[in-house]
Parts: C-alpha cells; sequence; structure tokens
C-alpha cells in the first residue's frame, strides 16, 4: 500500500524548525503583553455566511480561495477560516465585550485559503491577528505601525518597508468608484475576464488584481486620494504626523487597496524584498464598518495580521539561530536497582528545575554513555545497582573535562543547578 501524506500546501512543522516556531510564539506574546493586548481563541470553523459578509463576496478569498463544505448532519455551509478578523468580530458581537469598554486583542493560529502552493504561499499557513475594536481615531493606527516596527526590531529584521494608503471613508469611495468605472470603461477592451467582470460588481477590486498586463492600466488609474474629503485627508494625515514623531520611515502607496472589502481609512503593509514575489509578511488597516455589518452595534476598529511562514523564512534568511532549549541531565542506569531507582531519580531532578532525559530501552553502560555524548546533555549522572543502593548516583561532565563524582540526588541538583 503506498502510504498516506500530508494534503498539498499543508505543512509539517518537524522538530528541527520547532524551536524557531517557539522562540517566535514566546517572543509575540511577550510583544503583545508590553503593549497591553489580550488574547482571544475562537473555532476554526464558522458559518458560511460570516466570511461572505464579512470579507466581501467578490473577493479572491470568497470567490476562489474558501474551504466551505456542507455539514452532513444538518445541511449548514460552513468554512474553514481563511482570516481571523470576521471571527473576532463575531466573537466580540457574540459575547458582547464592546458593552463598556473598548478592547485590545489578539490571536494566533492556522487560516486556510485554496490557492496555488508556491514558496511563502500555502493552504494551511499561520497568522498573528492584532485587533483593536472601539478605538476611532489615527493614534490606535499608529500604535499598530509602530509596535510592529518594535517587533521588527526585536527579530533583528531590517529590511521590512511599510507602505500607506487611505482608502477614505464610504463617502470619498462612492464619489470614487464612479471616476473609476468611467475610465476602465474607457479601456474594457484591455481588461481580463475577471477584471470585466469586477467593473461591475465591485471595480476598487480591478486595483487590486495581479495580472502583469493590468498593472500599467492601474497605474494610470484615477487615485482615491485624489478624492478624499478633508476629514478623511486629516486622518492620514494625523497618522503620519505620528509616525513621522516615532521616527517610523513609510512610503505612501496610492495603489495599495488590500484584498478584503472591509477596510477604510488606512491600511498598510510591510514588505520585504528578501522573499521573492511573497513579499508582504504583515498588512492590516481601519475596518469601521465591519462591525455593524456582521450585526454588531456601530464601532470603529482596526487591525492587521502577520503570516508567521513568511516572517521565519526571513528570519531563516537571516541565518538568525532560535536559542536551543538544552538538555540538562542524560541519565544512565544498569540492573533492576538501578533501573527502578534512575526513574524517581529522574522526577527528582526535574522537581528541581532540571530537564532529563531518561535513557529508556537498556543496552550496556557504553552504549547508553554514548547516546548521552550524543544528545547535547552537559552532564552525564550514571547509576548501576552499587549506586541504587546508596541511593546516590555518579555525575560525569560532558562538555568540559571534569572528575566524576559520586553524590546524592539532590547534591547532583545543586551542582548543576549552580553551574
Ligand atoms: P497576498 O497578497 O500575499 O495574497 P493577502 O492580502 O491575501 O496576501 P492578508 O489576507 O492580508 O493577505 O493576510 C495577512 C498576511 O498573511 C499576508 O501579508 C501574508 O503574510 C500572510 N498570508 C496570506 N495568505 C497566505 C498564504 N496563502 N500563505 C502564507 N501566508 C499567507
Ligand atoms: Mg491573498
Amino acid at each position: 500500500m503506498s502510504p498516506i501524506q500530508a494534503i498539498r500546501g499543508m505543512n509539517d512543522i518537524l522538530p528541527e524548525h520547532a524551536d524557531l516556531w517557539t522562540f517566535f510564539e514566546d517572543t509575540v506574546e511577550d510583544w503583545l503583553r508590553s503593549y497591553g493586548y489580550r488574547g482571544i481563541r475562537m473555532p476554526i470553523v464558522e458559518q458560511t455566511a460570516l466570511f461572505k459578509r464579512a470579507i466581501g463576496e467578490v473577493t479572491d478569498i470568497v470567490e476562489k480561495e474558501m474551504y466551505t463544505f456542507v455539514d452532513a448532519l444538518n445541511g449548514d455551509s460552513l468554512t474553514l477560516r481563511p482570516e481571523g478578523t470576521a471571527s473576532c468580530v463575531r466573537a466580540v458581537i457574540q459575547h458582547n465585550l464592546l458593552y463598556n469598554a473598548p478592547q485590545r486583542l489578539y490571536y494566533t493560529g492556522p487560516m486556510f485559503r485554496h490557492e496555488r502552493p508556491q514558496k511563502g504561499r500555502y493552504r494551511q499557513f499561520h497568522q498573528v491577528g492584532v485587533e483593536s475594536l472601539g478605538y476611532a481615531g489615527p493614534d490606535m493606527d499608529a500604535e499598530h505601525i509602530i509596535m510592529t516596527a518594535r517587533l521588527w526590531k526585536r527579530l533583528g529584521l531590517n529590511d521590512i518597508a511599510l507602505q500607506i494608503n487611505t482608502l477614505g471613508s464610504s463617502a470619498d469611495r462612492i464619489r470614487h468608484r464612479s471616476r473609476l468605472v468611467h475610465y476602465l470603461g474607457q479601456h474594457v477592451d484591455m481588461l481580463d475576464e475577471d477584471s470585466r467582470r469586477r467593473l461591475q460588481t465591485n471595480p476598487l477590486r480591478v486595483l487590486d488584481s495581479k495580472n502583469p498586463s493590468l498593472q500599467e492600466l492601474i497605474e494610470a488609474a484615477p487615485k482615491l486620494l485624489d478624492d478624499l474629503d478633508e476629514a478623511s485627508l486629516k486622518h492620514f494625515e494625523d497618522l503620519q504626523v505620528m509616525l513621522r514623531a516615532a521616527g517610523i520611515e513609510y512610503q505612501i502607496n496610492p495603489r495599495l487597496v488590500r484584498g478584503l472589502d472591509y477596510y477604510n481609512f488606512t491600511v498598510f503593509e510591510w514588505v520585504t524584498t528578501q522573499l521573492g514575489a511573497q513579499g508582504t509578511v504583515c498588512a492590516g488597516g481601519r475596518y469601521d464598518g465591519l462591525i455593524e455589518q456582521i450585526g454588531g452595534k456601530p464601532a470603529p476598529a482596526c487591525g492587521f495580521a502577520m503570516g508567521v511562514e513568511r516572517l521565519l523564512a526571513l528570519l531563516e534568511e537571516n541565518a538568525f539561530q532560535a536559542p536551543r532549549v538544552a538538555t540538562d541531565v542524560y541519565l544512565v542506569h544498569q540492573g533492576d536497582a538501578a533501573n527502578k531507582f534512575a526513574m524517581a531519580a529522574a522526577e527528582q531532578l526535574r522537581d528541581q528545575g532540571l530537564h532529563v532525559l531518561l535513557h529508556c530501552g537498556g543496552g550496556s553502560f557504553k552504549s547508553q554513555m554514548k547516546k548521552a555524548d550524543s544528545s547535547g546533555a552537559r552532564y552525564a549522572l550514571i547509576i548501576g545497582d552499587d549506586e541504587a543502593g546508596a541511593g546516590e548516583v555518579t555525575l560525569k561532565p560532558l562538555r568540559e573535562l571534569g572528575e566524576q563524582m559520586r553524590m546524592t540526588v539532590n547534591a547532583a541538583a545543586s551542582l548543576i543547578n549552580a553551574g
């Protein structure tokens, strides 16, 4: 029988990479707490209608990337979450979390999109998502950008550039839409099939097309920036003042529209040139209309998501070494009494906070010592029936020269902890 393989585009994270993942997750959690964000965990499966309503029917995600299936038991249409914002907002509304205070929230976990797998683009990938709900001002947009800049610094990543744009208010966009439709309408013959359809349903999405042959047309299209009213311009200008005060460099990219319909005002992306075509490692913006759109009391909000795989690839690209959790002790034992005593001794050492590898599977002292040497542990502790009879262990340093010494388990623990 041929062995069963994982699904294409869905990766196993093997032990050789697990240290890097753990390091990243720990760093991110500490960083988020330093800004006062609190965790929230949502289910991985939601009603399909949630994503259609939140992300927009005429978007790449909803039109062609969702894992949607019918629940065979009750006929409901369900979807594996393609992103976290919709679920997070759904949870906030359902549990009335905005009842008397705004919320700073974060989550991490797998997301699912049926895309063509390639470097940096997978069908199951991971995001760290951050959402601030109930905040209207550009100070929160600025906080999100400033905090991500701090994370890059902490991870030693300097080749990530910031692009910002504003999508204005819905009134701005209605104004812009008619200008854009007029412009695109004059060039219908140049549009691909997708864009022609979108010209009717969601013209702003044409600007989001990745088709290379459309880029020139998109480049010359009317700019939303020129259709903004005073209040929208002020939000954008205020944000930039705060970014400059914080010493954050940025580029205004008037073509940055983001692939989801829920954004308004500020949008931003952090992009690196080190990962080829999949260079966006973090993206987000303001989505003031979304809470009301999925049934909550109107409240402003903004957020962003990082692509974990892309950031880890960037760390590896920069030869980053994750700190390895070292094993302190490899416990070698042979003989009936010794084997029994070794298991209790290992627990006793762990009581003292040590990381202990207890040899399992028997074998000669010599073969066990070989395993101890190659394990990377700092010490071998050796228990024969002799030691077991006396309630003691023989300690042997593995990484430096040193005498073997006999002592009680607690004495060994103190010595190792002190070293
Ligand atoms: P892209 O333009 O690369 O398709 P997107 O605009 O669809 O990205 P978002 O929905 O904004 O992406 O998701 C936020 C981040 O999640 C992205 O910037 C990226 O780092 C990461 N991401 C998105 N889709 C994938 C994927 N299929 N595989 C790996 N990472 C992804
Ligand atoms: Mg995408």
